[in-house]
């Protein structure tokens, strides 16, 4: 397929590659030491402002990259092209986040779209992360363990209160599925970790044991969500 469509970089369009080499390298890690124990935002040897006034519901939640420059582009490339190839190449840096983790996974999960969202778009980029991660790393995958119960606005231009408030009780999951399990949640981009939560929540109060969470990126400034 590539023959007959040579692919193009999602963040430069130079032909060749999906995420050519000179954007990867563009691509600012995230500083894992520098960074909140618990959510990895900027934070040295302590929680995170956010963390100290609102415990997260999840355990742990780690992300590649900053949502800026090329990551930004390509992962804008993936929500708005069904770009198979793309999802790809970005779920390599997801792999290589999961390997840096010590985590013992049971279950790999999607944040899930909410149903009018899913049919405006026709796929779930998060799902399509989560399930080529759960093959690479020899995982189950499952994207009906958790659901989204109600329509929520768009978190872009809420604070981190608005946010929370927006998305408290958005999601359920079922028991069935998660109980006793360590999950992994995957989603494409992390701003205040307030969806992550609220899934984290619903999971947790369907008996699941442990919540991480993986994203590509990670906004490190809410205005540039
Ligand atoms: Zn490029
Ligand atoms: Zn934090």
């Amino acid at each position: 397929m590539d023959w007959l469509y040579p692919p193009s970089c999602a963040a430069c369009g130079k032909k060749g590659e999906r995420l050519c080499t000179s954007c990867q390298q563009q691509i600012i890690p995230i500083d894992h030491q520098q960074a909140c124990p618990l959510c990895d935002l900027p934070a040295v040897g302590h929680l995170c402002p956010d963390c100290q006034s609102q415990k997260p519901s999840f355990d742990l939640l780690r992300s590649y990259g900053v949502y800026e420059g090329a990551l930004r582009q390509s992962i804008h490339e993936l929500k708005y092209e069904n770009d198979l190839a793309l999802a790809d190449t970005l779920c390599h840096l997801l792999i290589s986040l999961y390997k840096q983790q010590n985590w013992t996974i049971d279950l790999i999960c999607p944040v899930p779209l909410s149903p009018q969202r899913l049919r405006e778009r026709g796929y779930n980029q998060s799902a399509l992360l989560a399930q080529l991660l759960a093959w690479a790393v020899s995982t189950p995958f499952n994207n009906k363990a958790l659901i989204r119960i109600r329509e929520t606005r768009s978190q872009v231009g809420l604070n981190a209160e608005q946010r929370r408030i927006n998305v408290k009780n958005a999601f359920a999951a079922r028991s069935k599925i998660v109980q006793h399990k360590a999950i992994l949640l995957v989603d494409d981009i992390a701003t205040t970790s307030a969806t992550l939560s609220a899934c984290a929540e619903a999971l947790k109060a369907a008996g699941a044991e442990k919540v991480y969470a993986l994203t590509l990126a990670r906004t490190v400034h809410l205005d540039s969500s």
